[in-house]
């Protein structure tokens, strides 16, 4: 496996593979079938100790990894949201992995570096972000939601918990009840304590309630809190409901919180001036994270976190011990100092290809087709008086339930609905997740997978029809 001949052949056969999955993607059972240990209890206990042929290696790949895998380039994958990726994306991914580049520092790899902070600029301009912020890649949301906690924490102190750990404070964190598990869990990992998050109401659309956020600041300084930052959701993970961001910046603004903003999916409709509304007051917001490794078609990882003020930001990582001083310290940009990784993949080069392989009109098409895809299916749904829709269609993401009968109290349809989940699951032609809504038992199809098509979501339709018609009966 050391010769180049021998990794020619083997690399030009599994680009012939890979070729080969995306051609028949769709025979394959959208979700895995594939019972707890099914997997493991087919690997050999220990590692081999003599080298084995690559032949055999990915015979088992096929054997057993490929019937462990839910497929989520398929287009019938409606779960979740989309981890999309795209064949731009995939080259890109092979150079990074043949580079082998650990991109901790400017030095060891100036391209990542000065890639990654042109990319950045490139996504602001694409996505209508102030100009003054600059951005950083990070591995997901969740790692950018927690860097803005860590710098909100340190920027309400004067850095003090850095440096002399927690002393008798008693800090808030904001968001409302639709705010995404990463934004508790950063709490958690920040030792701010999971009961010190406020979650606040919501309007009937899912979105945070400004004067609930108001009176609970209000209250909390009065009882001697020091109220630390406010997470806004751009495109709740539930139902994709806005946050309005405008009215949420003002109080912010107010009392001088640190407001991040939380656009991990719905972020890269940005790329579309008509939804530019959803940014307005962004100049107040201190970050923004989201994750084109969802929606524009670059394969996990690659997460665009923005701040207002860098300086922030590396003053509460940055850490300079004597191995990991340069002769650049200060004069360039050294991105382990932007977040909690030292080491870093070169994840800018995906990146670069996508946008410029799609250039950034057909990414625009793609995300309008995807939004036309689920517009059409909230509308046929509706038309056939059996379904409801839970929450406003805002992007590509519909939420809706089966209502055979209009006299049925929630605990039945809420029974009703998680079966035909089950039943369209098992399939094996599409996958759909689900959520709670007000306690509602609620199905969400998203259609946003890179080679989804009108007719994908069609085919969904009738098979869902079916389905619901059988568990009438
Ligand atoms: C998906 C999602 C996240 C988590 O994203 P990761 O990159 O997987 O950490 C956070 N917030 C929202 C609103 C999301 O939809």
């Amino acid at each position: 496996m050391t010769n180049i001949s021998e990794f020619k052949k083997n690399a030009y056969e599994l680009i012939d593979w890979i070729a080969g999955y995306y051609e028949n993607i769709g025979d394959y059972p959208v979700k895995s079938r594939v019972k707890p240990k099914e997997i493991y209890n087919q690997l050999p206990a220990g590692p081999p100790l003599k080298s084995e042929e690559f032949d055999e290696l990915m015979k088992d790949f096929r054997k057993i990894i490929m019937p462990g895998i839910t497929h989520w380039q398929h287009p019938g994958f409606f779960a979740y949201f989309p981890a999309n990726t795209s064949f731009p994306s995939i080259l890109g991914e092979m150079l990074t992995a043949a580079l082998g580049a650990q991109c901790m520092k400017w030095e060891t790899s100036p391209a990542a570096a000065e890639l990654e902070e042109a990319m950045m600029n490139w996504l602001k301009q694409m996505t209508g972000l102030p100009a003054s912020f600059q951005g950083v890649i990070q591995d997901s949301a969740s790692s950018s939601t927690l860097c803005a906690i860590l710098s909100a924490r340190e920027n309400a102190t004067n850095f003090q918990v850095n440096q002399n750990g927690y002393v008798n404070q008693k800090f808030r964190v904001y968001c409302s009840t639709e705010a995404h598990s990463s934004v508790e869990k950063a709490v958690k990992i920040a030792g701010i304590g999971s009961k010190n998050l406020v979650k606040l109401g919501t309007d009937d659309e899912f979105a945070l309630l400004p004067e609930e956020l108001d009176k609970a600041i209000q209250k909390d300084i009065k009882e001697g809190y020091l109220p630390l930052c406010v997470v806004a959701a751009l495109g709740t993970t539930s139902s994709t409901a806005v946050d309005p961001l405008a009215k949420i910046a003002e109080i912010t603004s107010k009392y001088n919180i640190w407001l991040h903003v939380d656009a991990a999916y719905a972020g890269n409709v940005l790329i579309l001036p008509e939804y530019r509304w959803m940014i307005q007051g962004i100049e107040m917001a201190d970050s923004i994270v989201f994750n084109p490794h969802k929606w524009m078609f670059t394969n996990f990882d690659c997460s665009a976190y923005f701040v207002k003020d860098h300086d922030k930001l590396v003053k509460t990582f940055q850490i300079l011990p004597e191995y990991l001083k340069t002769g650049t310290d200060g004069l360039v940009n050294d991105y382990s100092d932007w977040g909690v990784q030292l080491g870093r993949r070169f994840r800018a080069l995906k990146l670069w290809f996508v946008l410029r392989c799609f250039g950034v009109e057909n990414l625009q098409q793609m995300l309008r087709n995807h939004i036309s895809y689920a517009n059409f299916f909230a509308g046929e749904v509706q038309k056939t008086g059996k379904f409801e829709l839970m929450a406003p269609v805002k992007f590509a993401l519909v939420c809706f339930r089966y209502v055979p009968d209009k006299s049925m109290s929630d605990d039945e349809l809420n029974a009703i609905n998680e079966k035909l989940l089950q039943q369209i699951n098992s399939s094996g032609k599409i996958y759909l997740s689900h959520t709670r809504l007000k306690g509602k038992f609620t199905l969400r199809l998203q259609a946003g997978q890179t080679n989804v098509q009108l007719k994908h979501v069609e085919e969904a339709l009738k098979l869902i029809m079916e389905l619901a018609g059988g568990i009438a009966q």
